[in-house]
């Protein structure tokens, strides 16, 4: 198993750190719902991954490039594992972190880790009220992701 961290990602001499652009999918149940309460709160979560991985020798830096909202009852409902969800969504390379906040009955959050090939199932999936400012206390510091982008990065539970 590779790391990420051994070169896929582009390197901002100005920051000193690898920029890594992140989508954020925001998955809402119908039309007009305010089920999703990280809806709004997307660059909440953007900083406290920088605030996570960027004070230390890792030296990461997320940029929100893009947030897509997806109207789907079958998304929000999709199980344990949203598999359908992030087929038909992720976008990029494997130099993009595609993060989905969505409706999870077991989980706080999972992530598909790394690997030297593409992955259809390359992402972070997240509980929406994990998100900072959220419902799930203690949970609702953005730590969730924090977690799980941890693993994305090729570390184990451990470390965050
Ligand atoms: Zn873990």
């Amino acid at each position: 198993m590779q790391s990420k961290e051994n070169g896929i990602f582009s390197f901002d001499p100005a920051s000193n750190k690898k920029r890594i652009p992140t989508i954020i999918h925001i998955v809402k149940p119908s039309e007009g719902s305010t089920a999703n309460e990280a809806e709004g709160k997307e660059q909440n979560q953007i900083d406290v991954l920088n605030a996570a991985f960027a004070g230390n020798d890792m030296g990461f830096e997320f940029v929100l490039i893009k947030v897509e909202t997806h109207v789907s009852q079958d998304y929000w409902n999709e199980g344990p594992l949203k598999d359908n969800m992030v087929k038909a969504t992720r976008e990029g390379g494997m130099e993009t972190l595609n993060m989905w906040f969505v409706a999870l009955d077991t989980y706080l959050g999972y992530a598909v880790f790394p690997s030297d090939t593409f992955n259809e199932l390359d992402g972070v999936v997240n509980l929406h009220s994990t998100i900072k400012g959220g419902t799930s206390s203690p949970y609702n510091l953005g730590a969730t992701a924090v977690h799980e982008v941890g693993h994305w990065l090729g570390l184990y539970h451990s470390t965050y």
